[in-house]
């Protein structure tokens, strides 16, 4: 469940360094490379598969633990009051770049342009 040519599992794997600020069995989050706002964090699952267009009810539990992990980490980050965003991008319309699931968790600043 990984994928030699994947940005994400290679940083998953410790191939490609990453400031990584929590992980634990399944899911393991780094800080940006490129944030929108002081904290953007990208959270993923340790198993690649491209984004939620594959996700299956055998999968679907990760979600819920990337969320947890998230809600977590915006109390760590200090933004779980003044706000975050926790979004995933799927697809080319969304802008997807990385083809391996990931929610954003993004906060520390006001945000324009509601997404929903
Ligand atoms: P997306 O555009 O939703 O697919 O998100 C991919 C995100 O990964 C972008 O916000 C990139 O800035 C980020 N990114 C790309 N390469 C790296 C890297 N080596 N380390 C940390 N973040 C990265
Ligand atoms: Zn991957």
């Amino acid at each position: 469940m990984s994928d030699p040519q994947c940005l994400f599992c290679k940083i998953v794997a410790g191939q490609l360094p990453a400031t990584v600020v929590y992980q634990d069995e399944d899911v393991v989050a780094f800080r940006d490379i490129a944030p929108q706002q002081p904290v953007h964090i990208v959270l993923v699952p340790r198993a690649h598969f491209a984004g939620l267009n594959d996700l299956t009810a055998e999968t679907a539990p990760l979600v819920g633990k990337l969320a947890l992990a998230a809600k977590k980490l915006a109390g760590e980050q200090g933004v779980a009051e003044s706000g975050y965003r926790f979004v995933s991008n799927c697809g080319p319309d969304a802008g997807q770049t990385v083809h391996h699931l990931h929610f954003h968790l993004i906060g520390g600043g006001a945000m324009g342009g509601r997404m929903a």
